[in-house]
Parts: C-alpha cells; structure tokens; sequence
C-alpha cells in the first residue's frame, strides 16, 4: 500500500540546508544588494559566486535538469520540495541556477541542442556567464499561438527573421533571445543588427526583429518544430512555479497569523475576532489543498510523463495563481493599513498576485484544456434521464432483486412497503 506524505530523513537534511542556507546567506544579500546575481561590480559578483559555490558544492546546482541533461536529476517531487523553500527568497532561484526564463530556455537547449549549441549556448547558460529571454508572445495576441506572425525565411546559410514580439521578460538585458517563429524556434543574439528592443515596458519587453540574420545553425530543433519546444520548456517548469508560488502563499500565511497574535480590537486580540479566524482557516485549508495537488502532479510526472499529466499540470498552473489571490488578500487585509505600504512583502505580493493568471497562459485557456481533457473520459446519457435519476436506478434495482422476490415473496411485500413510503416522501 504505497501512499506515504513523508520526506525521505537523507533528503529532509537536503532540504534543511536549503531553508538554512536561504535564510541565513540568501536573504541577508537580497535585502542589502538586491538584484545581486546580474550585477557587474566584481565585488558583488565575488559575494554571489561565493553563494553559488556553496550550491554546487550540494550537487544543488541547475536542479531542474534530468541527469541525462547535465542536471542532478531529482525528479519533480524534490524538485518541487527545493522550490517550497527557495519561493521564499528573491534571489535564491539565481543563487541555485534556476531561474525563469533561462531554465525554460536551457531545457529547450538540453533537449534539442545539437552538441555544438550546447557548447555555445548551454554550457555559458549553466555557469550564468550568459543570460537569455523567450520572444513568443505578439502584439496582436498572446493566447493564441496560431495567430503568431513571426516568420524566418531560408536565404543560403543564413535565416532572415522579420516579425514583433510583446513582453519579453528581460530581452532588454538577455545575450540572447529565442524567438519562437511560425517554422521554428530560434536562437538570436541581441546585439544582432534589427533587433530593435521598444523603450516600453521596461522589464518585458517589446522588440522588433526587422530583417534579422542569424546562421543557419542557429534553428534550434527541427524546423516548423516551435510548438513542441514552448511545450517542452513549460511542462515541469509550472510545478517549480506553483512550488515557489506555495511558499509566497506561506509567506503571507505566516504574516497574517502573526499579526493577528499581535494586535487587539474591540477588547481583544484580533485572532479571536471570528472573521479573523474565518480568514485564517480558509487561507490554511486553500494552501494545504494545492500543496497536495501540486506535490501528487509532481508525483504523477516522475512515474508517467509531462504528456500523461498535462491535464493535472494546467489546473494547477490557475489553481495556484487563485490561492495566491485570496491568501495574499486575506494577508494584506489583516495587516491592515501596513499591509498597503511596502514596508513589508505583502503589498508587492498582493499587486503581483493577478499577474499569475496571465503569465504562461491566461486562466480560460488552461480551464479549457482541462474541461476538455476531462470530458474526454465522459459520455452523453441516453435519452431523456442522466444515469443518476434516481426513479430509473431504483427499477434496475428491483430487477436485480426479482429472482429473491419469486423465492421470498415476502421479500417482495417488504419492498413494496419501502415503496410506497419513498413514494409518499417524493
Ligand atoms: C509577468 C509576465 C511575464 C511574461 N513573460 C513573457 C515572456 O518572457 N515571453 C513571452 O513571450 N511572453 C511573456 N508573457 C506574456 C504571456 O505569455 C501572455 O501575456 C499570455 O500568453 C496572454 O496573452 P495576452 O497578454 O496577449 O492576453 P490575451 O491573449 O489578449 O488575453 C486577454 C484576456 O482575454 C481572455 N481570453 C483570451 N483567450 C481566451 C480564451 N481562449 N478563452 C477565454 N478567454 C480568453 C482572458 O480573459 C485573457 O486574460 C508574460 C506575461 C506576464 C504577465
């Protein structure tokens, strides 16, 4: 009978250097040197290197790879485990090579790299001397992939690309791009003549690809093969999100109840006011549900596939960015008229919060797919009753029973009697 909740002991002390480490070495740099990790002062970057080191020196480093990618190959359970912890803190997905949108990229690179893009790109990826951004989305519409535009056209050796993409997440500061075209994926450097980075938004960008060249080498998987490589980047990644996005759930469940130990109102601590208590229970149940959905999709991928749960991994994918809504409102409104400043991390939790059903895919999108999965396994009733109605199941029933009714037929009374009463109710 193998159903067990428990952490492996050899693993939990894993995980016990993790939350340490975090909070002792993690946390102290982000407070005073935030946005260390992409910071180009030697000094800083000695302080980050030093962190990293110590990461690797756990075999902890770019956690997210299977071992046949260069990776330690845990598994999306301890995966998603690590990522409870580092959810926690800004920086620490840096701090142990993991962080979107460069592990999406990397997997892509491991998976379908040819070994000399490897060379060029992965390898200068894992060891952060080279940083990247995905430019899939357009201006004209993001949920929709067959109305992306972007096109590469054959010319010798050499791609031309031409097309805009929208809210590329720091393509202003990536070295290079992958641009997901209606033939293929591809790599391109940003310092490439016609890429042209729009002054607004700051941090996501949009960016013209106007007659831009690249090598022919620079196709990254077979062509018209885009679409199974965005597939590829997203699959497992969404778990260590929902993850990292369980901890932020915690970090405001842990704000709110201590608050609400800390202060009184009306006679007596805000804790025994019951709508208090309401939010608190609702905020412990709602984490608790998706922690055990997100660990068993998880679980479901280490023994069958991305493919096989991709029904599981995009209702979590809503799931979690609606836990992190209520949870982080319940926490700010506790808080009060500190919660509204950013004095503490709940403001920018809170206003954040929305963004997360809309990153990799708006809400209804990943809604429709599970409606549609799950209807998959579903069939219309015949004519006029659902196979529920109960009047229909209670004949079969009394079918099932007719043989014992010609033996005993004061069996038949009896149920006769149990008749007339559920009749007389109805
Ligand atoms: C923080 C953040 C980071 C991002 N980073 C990147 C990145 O690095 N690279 C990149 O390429 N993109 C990135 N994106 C973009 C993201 O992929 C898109 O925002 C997303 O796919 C939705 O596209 P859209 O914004 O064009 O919204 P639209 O497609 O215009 O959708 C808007 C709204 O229309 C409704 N809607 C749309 N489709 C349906 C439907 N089928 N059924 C019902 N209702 C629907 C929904 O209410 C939806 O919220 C990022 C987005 C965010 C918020």
């Amino acid at each position: 009978m193998g159903w067990d909740f428990s952490t492996e002991p050899e693993f939990q002390v894993k995980l016990d250097w993790v939350e340490k480490f975090c909070r002792e070495e993690v946390e102290p740099l982000d407070l005073v040197f935030p946005y260390a990790v992409r910071s180009k002062d030697p000094k800083i970057k000695a302080l980050v290197k030093g962190l990293q080191d110590q990461v690797k020196a756990q075999g902890l480093w770019a956690l997210f790879l299977d071992e046949e990618l260069g990776g330690p190959g845990l598994g999306q359970l301890k995966l998603g485990l690590i990522n409870e912890i580092l959810g926690r803190y800004g920086s620490a997905p840096q701090i142990f090579g993991s962080a979107a949108p460069d592990t999406g990229n990397m997997e892509m690179l491991a998976a379908y790299g040819t070994e000399e893009q490897k060379q060029r790109w992965l390898v200068p990826m894992l060891n952060q001397e080279m940083w990247s951004a995905y430019s899939m989305t357009e201006p004209q519409g993001g949920s929709d992939p067959n109305l992306f535009k972007t096109h590469a056209v054959r010319d010798g050796d050499e791609w031309i690309i031409n097309g805009e993409k929208w809210f590329t997440s720091a393509g202003r500061v990536a070295d290079i791009l992958f641009v997901m075209c209606t033939n293929g994926m591809f790599v391109v450097p940003r310092n490439t003549p016609g890429v042209e980075i729009m002054p607004e938004p700051r941090s996501h960008n949009h960016i013209i690809y106007r007659d831009v060249r690249v090598p022919a080498d620079h196709l990254l998987g077979p062509e018209d093969g885009a679409k199974v490589l965005a597939q590829r980047r997203l699959g497992g990644g969404r778990i260590h999100h929902a993850m990292r996005t369980i901890a932020q759930c915690k970090l405001a469940f842990d704000m709110m109840c201590e608050r609400a130990l800390s202060r009184e109102s009306h006679g007596k601590i805000i804790a025994e006011h019951q709508m208090v208590q309401e939010k608190i229970a609702d905020s412990y149940a709602s984490i608790q549900m998706l922690r055990l959905f997100v660990l068993e999709t998880a679980w479901k991928i280490d023994n069958s596939s991305t493919q096989e749960t991709r029904t599981d991994i995009a209702a979590v994918k809503y799931t979690m960015a609606k836990v992190l809504r209520e949870v982080s409102f319940n926490a700010l409104h506790i808080l009060g008229s500190l919660g509204t400043t950013n004095l503490t991390p709940i403001q920018a939790m809170y206003s954040a919060a929305p963004t997360m059903g809309i990153a990799d895919g708006v809400d209804e999108v990943h809604k429709a797919t599970v409606a549609r999965n799950v209807l998959k396994s579903y069939r219309p009733h015949e004519g006029y009753w659902p196979t529920e109605y109960i009047p229909a199941k209670r004949a079969a029933a009394r079918e099932k029973f007719e043989p014992m009714f010609v033996a005993d037929p004061d069996l038949r009374t009896i149920a006769d009697g149990y008749a007339k009463y559920i009749a007389a109710r109805t």
